[in-house]
C-alpha cells in the first residue's frame, strides 16, 4: 500500500513539517452491534473509508486536507444491555473533541469537519460550545445524511438495514457475513403521534425496539448499490471540503 498524502495515519513528519493544510477531517464512529450479519466495527470502517475517499478527490482538485484517525467509539446510552457496544457519553465525547480541536488550534489549523457516522453521535451542541473559545471553525457532516437515500435503496431502516449492508458489502466483504443470516432488522416505533411526526424525541431503548438490534430489512442489500451510494456520497463531501477549504473564514455569507 503507497502512503496517501492525505491521511494522517500514513504520512510522517517529513510530510507535515513544512506543509499547510487548509483543513482536517476528524471522522468519528461507533462500536456496536449491527443486526447478527455486520461487524461492531461497521460504523467505523464506513466513515473511515469515506472520509479517506472524499479527502482523494478533494486532494486532486488541489485542497490540503488532512484525514485524522477515526475515533471509534460512540455514544451509545440506548444499548449498554448489549455486550460489547462501548459507550462514550456525550460529556466525554466533548472532552476528547475540545483536546483534539485545543491541539490543532495551537499548531494555526483553521479548519475541522467532523464527518459521524453514527446516529447516537451529535456534536451540534459541542461544536456551539467550543466554537467561542477555540480560534477555528468547526462543522458536522453527518455521512448518512449527504445524499436522499431514498434514490437508492427500498428500505430505508437507519441500523444495519439495507444501505449500511450495501455499503459495507462494497467497502469490506470479507466481513458480512451471508444475508440469509442476517435478523429482519424488524423494529418498533414509538406509541406516540408526536415521535412518529418528528416533533417530540427521546432516545430509543434498543432491546426493547429490536430482537436482532437492526432496525431495517437487509434482504435487498447488494455491493452494487452500496458502490453507486457511496460514490454520489463521497463526491459531495469532496465538493464541499473544496469549498470550505478555499472559503475566507470573515466571508462566509452569501
Ligand atoms: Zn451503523
Amino acid at each position: 500500500m503507497t502512503a496517501r498524502p492525505y491521511v494522517l495515519g500514513d504520512v510522517t513528519y517529513k510530510a507535515t513539517k513544512d506543509a499547510r493544510y487548509d483543513l482536517a477531517v476528524l471522522p468519528w464512529g461507533a462500536t456496536e452491534a449491527h443486526n447478527l450479519h455486520l461487524p461492531y466495527a461497521t460504523d467505523t470502517i464506513e466513515t473511515d473509508r469515506i472520509a479517506a475517499e472524499s479527502a482523494r478527490i478533494a486532494w486532486d482538485q488541489g485542497a490540503r486536507v488532512l484525514v485524522l484517525p477515526t475515533v471509534p467509539f460512540g455514544v451509545q446510552t440506548g444499548q449498554l444491555d448489549v455486550p460489547f457496544c462501548i459507550n462514550l457519553n456525550p460529556s466525554t465525547q466533548l472532552q476528547i473533541l475540545r483536546d483534539v480541536v485545543d491541539t490543532l488550534a495551537r499548531q494555526k489549523l483553521a479548519k475541522l469537519v467532523i464527518l459521524n457516522g453514527h446516529g447516537g453521535n451529535d456534536f451540534r451542541t459541542m461544536i456551539r460550545e467550543l466554537l467561542p473559545i477555540v480560534p477555528m471553525f468547526i462543522c458536522n457532516v453527518n455521512w448518512y445524511q449527504v445524499v436522499d437515500a431514498t434514490s437508492y435503496f427500498t428500505d430505508l431502516g437507519d441500523h444495519a438495514g439495507e444501505m449500511e449492508t450495501s455499503v459495507t458489502m462494497h467497502l469490506a466483504p470479507d466481513l458480512v457475513l451471508p444475508l440469509s443470516q442476517a435478523g429482519p432488522g424488524k423494529a418498533r416505533a414509538y406509541r406516540f403521534q408526536a415521535f412518529q411526526e418528528g416533533w417530540a424525541w427521546s432516545p430509543r431503548r434498543w432491546t426493547q425496539v429490536t430482537k436482532d438490534t437492526g432496525v431495517g430489512d437487509p434482504a435487498l442489500a447488494t455491493a452494487e448499490k452500496g458502490r453507486r451510494y457511496l460514490e454520489d456520497v463521497t463526491r459531495k463531501i469532496a465538493a464541499f471540503l473544496v469549498e470550505l477549504a478555499r472559503a475566507d473564514l470573515n466571508d462566509l455569507y452569501r
